[in-house]
């Protein structure tokens, strides 16, 4: 039964456990014993309504008592909770407020706020800074972390040296053996290169979490904004959790504080090097963003850190369900905003006499060798997609580029009804999609990358020509 916590009591000292350690059968009375029903009420998504009364604390994994747990009760102090206390907080308000405060500042704001209801998602990766952070408070705090079984093994080497840095107890979170043994069973252990990494991630990934997360009013994660020009540009330093619910249950009864929005990948690792925090050695082989074993991969000096996670699928999907609320509406449906006849309220995207706009037989047209003269690149877009308008420039620039050099440009729209034949035949996952035919194969091949420059989208073309 994976039930420690982590204290920052615990930080500096020799022994793992001794200062915290209670018998294990009050520890466990305390927190099922006495819960209090909390005043959940209907309230806007920007407020969270909630009693401060702490007289119990809930565990990550509420599991049934048992009484051979070797995992020690660390930090279970339980506040006495005399006072009834209610509290509406505006968490845009306070977002706004935070925007240009310091990530230690954040991480004690949110430490002080949620006391034992609060704990950081630790991935493993730089990420450790959160918890180097939470040191620096010198607040009490909970680390957790979703042990996927798929992980490198120097994650795990490296999971064992922040427990031993930080003198803590990692609260690791695992999937449901009979969900992954029905998955593995029936798809095989690799089925996220054929069908997407969603179904996999939503059983070793999402529903740990899913179940972390009950036991807790806020969680504390290492989103930045510049990790994913996809699907990050705009995560707040806080805010009530779009997807997931906290210990009260409903929507908005979680906190979401992403303390280091605003840094830049480099300063985290200035941060790191100036604090002397021990990181994970895979990052001296080439790997940013660290995930599971086979879905991570290093990537070249240039390339985006996002680049080396699910590298077979487009941008926009990389996320693994755990930030999903990162991806907008119109991205995840793959509408756009539409007139009452169907047609985008968008203006149509890379309108030039170098861009031909192929139809649905045109696109059909380049899916049979025989009709293929010259080499095409196409672009599957939809002109409400900001991903496709933000490459507009590009595109046209490399249109013009590629004029008269024999490969022909092209583009298709591929919202809407022509949807359903574009992810079928042409393996549309997300806007923009850019294809390459070429001149003697009959497969189109996928552009792999989220760098859409012309000089990226050139390069591209002609390793393939
Ligand atoms: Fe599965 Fe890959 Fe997701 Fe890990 S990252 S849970 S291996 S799909």
């Amino acid at each position: 039964m994976a039930l420690s916590f982590t204290s920052s009591s615990a930080v500096h000292g020799s022994s793992l456990y001794s200062s915290f350690e209670q018998p294990k059968d009050s520890f466990l009375d305390a927190q099922f014993g006495s819960s209090q029903p909390l005043g959940w009420l209907n309230l806007p998504s920007t407020a969270v309504k909630f009693s401060r009364r702490r007289c119990a604390v809930k565990p990550l994994n509420a599991e049934p008592k048992r009484k051979d747990s070797i995992v020690p009760s660390a930090a279970t102090i339980v506040a006495p909770g005399v006072v009834e206390k209610v509290e509406v907080e505006d968490y845009e308000k306070l977002a706004n407020e935070l925007e240009n405060a310091s990530p230690l500042e954040i991480m004690d704001k949110a430490l002080e706020k949620f006391g034992n209801d609060i704990a950081i998602a630790f991935s493993g990766a730089e990420d450790v800074a959160l918890i180097e952070y939470a040191r620096l408070t010198g607040r009490p705090f909970r680390v957790f972390s979703l042990d996927t079984g798929r992980l490198n093994p120097e994650t795990y080497k490296f999971f064992d040296k922040v427990e031993r840095h930080y003198g803590i107890r990692i609260e690791y979170m695992f999937p449901d053996a009979v969900e992954v043994q029905a998955l593995v069973r029936s798809k095989g252990l690799f089925s996220f290169y054929e069908d997407g990494h969603q179904e996999c991630c939503r059983v070793r990934k999402v529903r740990p979490l899913r179940r972390a997360l009950k036991g807790l009013r806020a969680w504390i994660t290492g989103q930045r904004k510049d990790q994913s020009p996809g699907t990050r540009s705009e995560v707040p330093v806080v805010q009530v959790d779009p997807v997931f619910e906290g210990m009260d249950g409903g929507v908005g009864s979680l906190v979401k504080w992403n303390p280091v929005a605003n840094v830049k990948g480099e300063d985290v690792w200035k941060f790191l090097r100036t604090m002397n925090v021990p990181v994970n050695s895979l990052h001296a082989k080439g790997y940013i963003s660290i995930g599971c074993e086979p879905c991570t991969r290093p990537v070249l000096p240039g390339q985006h850190e996002r680049e080396g996670r699910w590298w077979w699928e487009d941008s926009k999907a990389k996320e693994c369900g755990l930030h999903k609320g990162n991806i907008k509406e119109e991205t995840l449906n793959g509408n756009g905003a539409v007139h009452a006849n169907g047609t985008s309220t968008n203006a149509d995207l890379f309108v030039t006499e170098n861009v031909v706009n192929l139809s649905r037989p045109g696109i059909e047209n380049l899916l049979k060798l025989e009709n293929r003269r010259e080499p095409w690149v196409v672009v599957l877009y939809a002109p409400w997609c900001q991903f496709c308008q933000a490459m507009e420039v590009s595109y046209v620039e490399l249109a013009e580029k590629l004029t008269g050099s024999g490969v022909k440009v092209g583009k298709s729209r591929a919202d809407g009804e022509e949807k359903a034949f574009a992810q079928q035949e042409l393996r549309l996952g997300s806007f923009p999609t850019i294809l390459f035919f070429p001149k003697h194969s009959s497969y189109p091949i996928k552009y792999p990358s989220e760098k859409r420059d012309v000089d990226s989208l050139l390069a591209f073309v002609s390793a393939l020509r």
